[in-house]
């Protein structure tokens, strides 16, 4: 099964995200089924973050959405753990401190996007300022109503410089959602993780839905193109995301560059440098000026 034309939010199409079942898993029957392929797939994203970095030409941004519980955090956590930290970082987005809230809405998402030979995923993003800054009314309509347009035009600046964006809107549903609320109840380990908006966010379910589908409809392009992942199972989840991010980095067009040197005069300069060595050593050697002599 091919994610990227299944799952793809078409351009310009309006999104119903009731017609998507959240427990779909494509003609894969099981996790056990599914845990190979899930494993090359990584393989392949750690390589071509190997090979983006060395290129140095593009980047890409991965942005993640989804309502709680829907599990942003083990994506991150399973796809992304075998590539360089030195070329990949994550940044998640909270409530705008006074700094960020005292700028434009895209200054921070800006700021955190990724330089030439980079890899950034955003846990959660620009996008929360039309979804729960409308949900909650936290600006005017005139003003949310504005920002789809300001989104497409600032992710088009950033894919014109170069940058890749991939956005993936993890779909569960309110039932799953419940389930997993009660296993961080069940479980210590996960007891930090509860907060009271879990709650009160949830109650807000048709109004997120409503904020998501504009959202995804309006800013889902070719360049930057949403994905709707269904994500009651998680090993879906991990197979269908992996799978866009490797088959659309391998699509990049990524080459290791060219040497920077003439290889034939460095090679010179080795033999050159070896031989140098060789000639000490055998000094040494006569003049009995060695550690165990
Ligand atoms: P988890 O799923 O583990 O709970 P999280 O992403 O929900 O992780 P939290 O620290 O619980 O992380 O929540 C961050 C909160 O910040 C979210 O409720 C999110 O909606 C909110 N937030 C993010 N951006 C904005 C914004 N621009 N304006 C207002 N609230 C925002
Ligand atoms: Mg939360």
């Amino acid at each position: 099964m091919d994610c990227r034309k299944e799952l793809v939010v078409k351009p310009g199409r309006k999104l119903d995200l009731s017609g998507i079942d959240p427990s779909y898993t494509g003609e894969h029957a099981s996790a056990e089924a599914a845990q190979g392929e899930i494993q090359r797939n990584v393989s392949r994203m750690d390589a071509l973050q190997a090979l983006l970095y060395a290129d140095g030409r593009q980047s890409l941004l991965v942005v993640l959405q989804a309502l709680d519980a829907a599990g942003k955090d083990g994506v991150i956590r399973h796809l992304f753990t075998g590539m360089n930290p030195q070329g990949t970082s994550v940044f998640g987005f909270k409530q705008p401190s006074a700094e960020e809230a005292a700028h434009d809405f895209l200054w921070r998402a800006h700021q955190r996007a990724p330089a030439r030979g980079q890899v950034v995923v955003f846990n959660r993003s620009h996008y929360e300022d039309v979804l729960v800054v409308r949900v909650h009314g936290l600006v005017p309509e005139s003003v949310w109503s504005k920002r789809y347009e300001l989104i497409c035009d600032f992710e088009k600046m950033l894919t014109d410089n170069g940058t890749r964006i991939l956005k993936f809107f993890l779909h569960i549903s309110p039932e799953e959602q419940l389930a997993r609320f009660r296993q961080r109840l069940e479980d210590p380990a996960r007891n930090w993780k509860i907060s009271e908006s879990d709650y009160s966010e949830r109650e807000l379910w048709p109004a997120y839905v409503e904020a998501y589908e504009e959202a995804l409809s309006r800013t889902s392009t070719r360049e930057a193109p949403w994905y709707v992942v269904p994500a009651n199972h998680k090993w879906f989840r991990n197979l269908a995301i992996s799978q866009i991010i490797a088959d659309t980095m391998d699509a990049m067009g990524l080459k290791l560059p060219p040497a920077r040197v003439d290889l034939a005069e460095i090679e010179r300069k080795y033999h050159a440098a070896a031989a140098e060595l060789r000639k000490a050593r055998e000094r040494n050697g006569k003049n009995g000026r060695n550690h165990n002599g």
